[in-house]
């Protein structure tokens, strides 16, 4: 019995001591703490003034008129295709390559995702890919700006604008980064964020719908919160009795000021933050470039990165396979991930019929997502590199 005891001791003590390194851990302090306090001692935690200033402040930080938070980015892009009236019949072409939440929005709204390949360099959706899989009735669609990598907004804009096909960006990586020298979140007239603990800045959960176009701000204002006419700011202000009303079907997909409390906090931070990784993620591009089979994520000609998620492809001249990489990382303490995952491949998407996908299949069973955030040590970082430059020389 002693020695059940002590051998579990060992355990937990060995864990504290030499933890593995994660693959993102979120930026996080006392500021945020006593944001957090002050909110709390003001009574109002549900969607109120804190809300609606960080709205602003994202808004005014991506260069679009109006910002709308949300529970989540997945919120945000279902309130993206009900505000274009997407639906039943309609087709929205989606990457396979992205999180599963891309293709399930298209699916909430009862319209069919149609999946397109991506391009083998950024792993973005491009005209090319897109084009592929268009017919009459593609309505719109969502172009994923994956790891943080900006896709090439202005070629899949030049097919989709003359055909009347709507473009939403699932920038829910993507924030801080440029897209021809401005912020992805100005391009388009729908652009959705996430504040996720995986991505660069956090609210614990949340995301943000921007626009710069009013009557989408107006109606999606309302459709998060029951499509109710009036919101609790403007009820409480009215020194009349206000009878609201509901004049369409809305959601419950509202943020608290509890969570846009710390989004604030964290929002003066992004700059920091996004320098930091990209010279981070300039190391590790540096200290891979002589590897055979290893190519590295890196900044399009056209935009720059925020490297939310720092990605290496491994192909036949790397005398590792892809799962033993992983494995080995692991076994070294370094907690990476499979690279970005293919919906396609899932049980929930596997019945629906789907073009080539060849690039995307390659790419999510070639790739690994490496550790990458604000407090990475370089010491840390270059135990990452020195493992994978030492599994390159094994044979
Ligand atoms: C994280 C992520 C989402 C979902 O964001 P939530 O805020 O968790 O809903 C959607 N799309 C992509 C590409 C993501 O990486």
């Amino acid at each position: 019995m002693n020695r059940v005891a002590v051998s579990c001791e060992a355990a937990v003590n060995n864990r504290v001591s030499d933890p593995m390194i994660p693959v993102m851990r979120p930026w996080l302090g006392a500021e945020e703490a006593a944001a957090v306090a002050e909110v709390l001692a003001s009574g109002w935690v549900a969607q109120g003034p804190k809300v609606a200033a960080f709205e602003r402040a994202i808004a005014d930080t991506v260069g679009a008129g109006y910002g709308v938070a949300t529970s989540s980015c997945t919120g945000a892009l279902h309130l993206a295709l009900v505000a274009l009236d997407i639906s039943h019949g309609d087709e929205v072409v989606v990457p396979s390559l992205s999180f599963i939440a891309t293709a399930n929005v298209v699916r909430y709204v009862g319209a069919s995702p149609v999946f397109a390949d991506v391009d083998e360099q950024n792993q973005n959706l491009c005209a090319r890919t897109i084009e592929a899989v268009l017919t009459p009735r593609t309505k719109a669609v969502i172009v994923v700006h994956q790891g943080g990598t900006p896709a090439d907004l202005d070629t899949i804009r030049e097919l989709c604008d003359p055909r009347g096909i709507a473009v939403i960006e699932d920038a829910a990586c993507a924030l801080g980064a440029t897209y021809k020298g401005k912020p992805i979140g100005s391009h388009s007239a729908l652009v959705a964020f996430s504040f996720h603990p995986r991505k660069v800045i956090t609210t614990g959960e949340g995301g943000m719908l921007v626009t710069s176009t009013e009557s989408y701000a107006r109606r999606i204002y309302r459709l998060r919160d029951h499509g109710v006419n009036i919101n609790a700011a403007e009820r409480h202000a009215n020194p009349e009795p206000v009878l609201e009303q509901f004049p369409e079907t809305g959601f419950n997909y509202r943020m608290s000021d509890i969570q846009a409390v710390i989004g604030l906090v964290q929002l003066r931070r992004l700059a920091r933050i996004v320098a930091n990784r990209r010279e981070l993620a300039r190391r590790y591009q540096s200290a891979f470039a002589d590897i055979p089979g290893v190519r590295t994520a890196t900044d399009p000609h056209y935009a720059l990165s925020n490297y939310q998620s720092f990605w290496i492809v491994l192909d036949n001249a790397f005398p590792l396979s892809r799962n033993d990489m992983l494995r080995k990382l692991m076994q070294g303490g370094i907690s990476a991930r499979r690279g970005f995952m293919a919906a396609h491949l899932e049980p929930a998407y596997r019945d629906q019929a789907h073009d080539d996908l060849s690039v995307t299949e390659h790419l999510t069973r070639q790739s690994i997502i490496l550790p990458l955030y604000h407090e990475l040590t370089e010491a840390d970082q270059d135990k990452v590199i020195e493992l994978v430059r030492e599994s390159a020389r094994s044979s």
